[in-house]
């Protein structure tokens, strides 16, 4: 059974990259091995989470594959899970290389082997998997407000789009079609690679036909045969409300157009919010300082309170104190994607005068009369 890393970290599954850095570092922290009451296993565990989770495209795949793992109930060998979800599977990076295959039913006991040792959602992609299109990422900044309230961008985004001379086929239109003549048609080449188990057969997409088994005698003329063009394309990206720096939102399909027709990649939008002159942000909590007077302290008052929703009315309760926190429920940020918002916090600051009228300074002393 896979792992469920959002646990291992103890984030939520839609946290932002920055909570999952935090959660991160505390983990280490708490159970490093070098420290007192450290936990190597434990340590070992939060690293492989955070690897896979820190990662936008490895945790795209692992919330794809560990779903998928999770609901396979059915009591489906390993193997059998891995061919059928192989096309979103998990890159093979550990020292295999990219584009690596496993030939699965070949290798016999050596899937389940991989299974245990890789924490049992590591797999092939299907064999006659095409390349996908790149992941793109970017970053855009935003106001605060925009950030609280939400919004829409049009991005400019530099990437490959599907060729509009060939539509992605890679053949001119003249062109006949033929069987690859690298890989006689099956769309799959094979080696033999050493590695930690010794000579394993490894089974790659043929470079050369992308696993299509047949070829253009004559290639597009537009993209040279890749199917696919660079283009500046306007992406409208939604804002929700309640985003904060290090919140990455996803785009699926919006990433570079695939070579020769196939699927695109995905592009994740990183956001960096501009700190406010007027609001200061924890969490989805507001917080604003007051300056009082020291009568308005002392008898109460009601102010008027400038929140991300507009103006509001404060009542200041007869008897306050410097640095007491007065609560507008609901008045912060909302959540991001759950119901419900933060608290606009009023941190009460009384102020001393610095310089009194002659009628002040007589009441005041008056009042020092009084015992005040
Ligand atoms: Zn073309
Ligand atoms: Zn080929």
């Amino acid at each position: 059974m896979a792992k469920d890393y959002y646990q291992i970290l103890g984030v939520s599954r839609d946290a932002s990259q920055e909570e999952i850095k935090k959660a991160y570092r505390r983990l280490a922290h708490k159970y490093h091995p070098d420290k007192e009451g450290g936990d190597e296993e434990k340590f070992k565990e939060i690293n492989e989470a955070y690897q896979v989770l820190s990662d936008p495209q490895k945790r795209k795949q692992y919330d794809q594959f560990g779903q998928a793992f999770a609901g396979n109930a059915s009591g489906a060998s390993w193997q059998d899970f891995a061919r059928a979800y192989g096309g979103g599977g998990f890159d093979f990076n550990q020292g295999f290389g990219e584009g690596v295959e496993f030939d699965f039913g070949d290798l016999g006991d050596l899937g389940d082997l991989f299974s245990n040792i890789f924490g049992g959602f590591s797999g092939g992609r299907r064999q006659s998997a095409k390349r996908r299109g790149e992941d793109l990422e970017v970053e855009i900044t935003i106001d605060f407000l925009e950030a609280v309230k939400g919004g829409k961008r049009t991005l400019m985004i530099d990437k490959y789009v599907t060729c509009p001379s060939c539509h992605g086929s890679g053949g001119a239109k003249d062109s006949k079609v033929e069987t690859c003549s690298r890989c006689q048609g099956s769309g799959k080449v094979e080696s033999m690679q050493r590695s930690l188990f010794g000579m394993v057969r490894t089974v790659k997409v043929c470079p050369v036909c992308q696993g299509e088994g047949k070829v253009f005698t004559k290639k597009c003329p537009t993209c040279h045969g890749s199917g696919r063009v660079k283009k500046k394309v306007e992406v409208e990206v939604d804002i929700p409300a309640g985003v904060d720096t290090g919140t990455t939102l996803h785009l699926p399909g919006q990433g570079n157009a695939g070579p020769q027709g196939s699927p695109p990649g995905d592009l994740y939008v990183h956001i960096k919010v501009k700190p406010s002159s007027e609001f200061k942000r924890e969490g989805d909590n507001i917080i604003t300082e007051l300056p009082i007077s020291f009568s308005q302290a002392a008898l109460g008052d009601k102010v008027d309170i400038k929140t991300v929703d507009g103006v509001v009315s404060l009542k200041i309760p007869a008897g306050i104190q410097s640095g007491q926190v007065l609560k507008l429920s609901g008045k912060g940020v909302p959540h991001l994607r759950r119901r419900g918002r933060g608290d606009h916090l009023v941190k009460i600051k009384v102020i001393t005068p610095k310089s009194l009228t002659r009628k002040q300074r007589k009441i005041l002393e008056e009042l020092r009369q009084e015992g005040l």
